[in-house]
């Protein structure tokens, strides 16, 4: 339904209640006419059937405050002959042949997309936003245009950036001001056509025999004058929206990844697909654990005897049951053991695997027993020298 069908359709006759009815009498009004016209009662009778959906867009409408206080407004302002338009009796255009002709009906068509989602109608913001559109030059007009792209940033733990995550995003937007509804008038007065521009936001300006269209200086560009302007806004119509969105953040995401979420930036403009949104992921770091792609890393530390000997070691995984580590006899320090499918999740549902690099651990102190265990070790390996071929017989680096 168009912005022009939604405002010439009179809800209120359709379901028989007067304007100021209650909830709970506009339910009544809508079940009632519904049981009557039900398609089920009225099968092949399609004037039943055109009346049925007549009622039921009337109740979508009326049995929600929002949607019923944007159109009571939005009828205050256009249905019923509220907007005045410049020229006097001459109606939409008029006859005064000063600039861009103003046609009602190009406004309701510029405001009459279908909004992505599914409303039906977008309410006066969109009247508005098709309005001022008028003034940004050549660009606007009927054509469906896109809605812009947004960014937002996220930071996400390390486990939730490992195994996706839905999170809550608040998004702001510039929007038309939420207590005028974009007019840039205060309540209860109406904005009327910029006198100067015709209501088309341009004027032109002769420059050295050229003209140039610029913003109307009367109203910067709006096509719309407000006599008394919105306190809120102070009359530029214009205000913030913050809209909340469940973000879906894929498994396996790495920290400072930009990940494109189709369709969930700014709203299109009549009928124009919407905008994209782009979150810039940050992740918090791990005690324990790093990332190195689709692998998670992991320090364990050994002691010099299990690295010697060989040992089975306990590791943690990363949301998972601890797994057991077989560490060779006569491991290296800092060796790196892969410990398969332990790792973060790539997008074919197969996981990385967790790298254990294994640090032999130094005792910063002895008790006795240990330290005379470990000079006897001394005494018994004087013929193993690590530093063998390190210097040559002067005392200098060898291999030069
Ligand atoms: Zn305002
Ligand atoms: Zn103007």
């Amino acid at each position: 339904m168009s912005a022009r069908d939604y405002l010439e359709k009179d809800f209120y006759q359709v379901l028989g209640v007067p304007k100021d009815a209650s909830q709970d009498a506009i339910k009544k009004a809508y079940r009632k006419l519904a049981r009557q016209y039900h398609p089920d009662k009225n099968k092949g009778d399609t004037a039943a059937e055109d009346r049925f959906k007549e009622i039921t867009e009337a109740y979508d409408v009326l049995s929600d405050e929002h949607k019923r206080k944007e159109y009571d407004e939005g009828r205050a302002l256009f249905g019923s002959g509220g907007f005045r338009f410049p020229g006097g009796g001459g109606g939409p255009g008029g006859a005064s042949g000063a600039g861009v002709p103003f046609d009602l009906n190009d406004l309701f068509a510029q405001a009459g997309g279908t909004p992505p989602g599914g409303g039906g109608f977008g309410g006066l913001g969109d009247l508005f936003g098709g309005l001022f559109n008028r003034g940004r030059g050549a660009t606007a007009g009927t054509q469906p245009r896109r809605g812009s792209d947004v960014e937002s940033e996220v930071t996400l733990g390390f486990t939730e950036a490992v195994e996706g995550v839905t999170v809550p995003l608040r998004l702001t937007a510039e929007s038309a001001c939420a207590v005028c509804h974009g007019t840039g008038a205060k309540a209860g007065t109406t904005p009327r056509l910029c006198p100067s521009c015709n209501g088309s936001g341009q004027t032109r300006r002769d420059a050295g025999g050229f003209a140039f269209a610029e913003p109307c200086r009367e109203c910067r560009g709006r096509g719309l004058v407000t006599d008394s302007p919105c306190p809120t806004c102070h009359g530029s119509g214009r205000g913030t929206s913050t809209r909340t969105i469940q973000a879906r953040i894929p498994a396996g995401v790495a920290d400072g990844a930009r990940i494109r979420l189709k369709g969930k930036g700014a709203p299109g403009e009549r009928g124009g697909p919407n905008g994209d949104l782009y979150v810039v992921v940050h992740v918090t770091p791990h005690r324990l654990f790093g990332r190195s792609g689709d692998n998670l890393t992991l320090k364990v530390p050994v002691t010099f005897p299990e690295a010697a000997l060989g040992a089975s070691v306990r590791v943690p995984t990363l949301g998972g049951a601890p797994v057991t580590l077989k560490v060779p006899p006569g491991t290296a320090n800092g060796r790196t053991f892969r410990i398969k499918g332990k790792g973060t999740p790539r997008r074919d549902g197969s996981r990385g695997d967790l790298l254990v690099t294994v640090e032999v651990a130094v005792p910063q102190s002895l008790d006795p027993s240990a330290r005379d265990a470990l000079a006897a070790y001394r005494a018994a390996t004087t013929g193993h020298d690590p530093r063998a071929g390190l210097l040559d017989e002067h005392g200098r680096g060898g291999g030069g």
